[in-house]
């Protein structure tokens, strides 16, 4: 007998923040598995897609990976927010003007028609460098709050820390499919 055709649910995901603080490098090791030697600046969009099973049901994660302050970016973030289903928000844990740039990232999603109900949630990138740490876990913790998000501090470099990773996308393919 023929197996039943399923079709396979894709969920979209957009990683945002400053220029430099690893959005290709988390992509990468969550669609690849591996901490990529050299970077390109992304031009764009780029996106990388993995497929995960949950509960049986096999759902393909597409990770849509942007260019920070690239002047490329203008005309192509209509194509980011369009149809999302959740955003990974980065900052770099070791350079506080990423952390404080947050705001302005928000502002973007919200203004963007962005529905509430689409998961947000915050990545402090970077926990390796630990001596050269300038935004304080509490101080991440309680911006998270505030707007209603999950914290995750992770490493896309260090493969010890880099379970986190799998971590943040893995909680939001869990959240999404429980919510529809
Ligand atoms: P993007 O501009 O946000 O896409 O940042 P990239 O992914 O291109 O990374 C920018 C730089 O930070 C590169 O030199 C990476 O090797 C480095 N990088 C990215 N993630 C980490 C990390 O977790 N730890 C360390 N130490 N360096 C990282
Ligand atoms: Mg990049």
């Amino acid at each position: 007998a023929l197996e039943p055709y399923v079709q396979t649910r894709i969920f979209k995901i957009i990683v945002i923040g400053d220029s430099n603080v690893g959005k290709t490098c988390l992509t990468f090791r969550f669609c690849g598995g591996t901490f990529p030697g050299k970077t390109e600046a992304t031009i764009g969009v780029d996106f990388r897609e993995k497929t995960v099973e949950i509960e049986g049901e096999r759902i393909k994660v597409q990770v849509w990976d942007t260019a920070g302050q690239e002047r490329f970016r203008k005309s192509m973030v209509e194509h980011y927010y369009r149809n999302v289903h959740a955003v990974v928000f980065v900052y770099d844990v070791t350079k506080m003007s990423s952390f404080t740039n947050l705001k302005t990232w928000i502002e973007e999603c919200n203004g963007h028609a962005v529905p509430p109900l689409v998961p947000r949630v915050l990545v402090g990138n970077k926990c390796d460098l630990k001596d050269l740490i300038q935004v304080p876990s509490s101080m991440a913790l309680k911006f998270a709050d505030a707007h209603n998000m999950l914290l995750f501090e992770t490493s896309a470099k260090d493969p010890q820390e880099s379970q986190n990773v799998d971590a943040i996308f893995m909680c939001l393919v869990c959240r999404l499919k429980a919510q529809r």
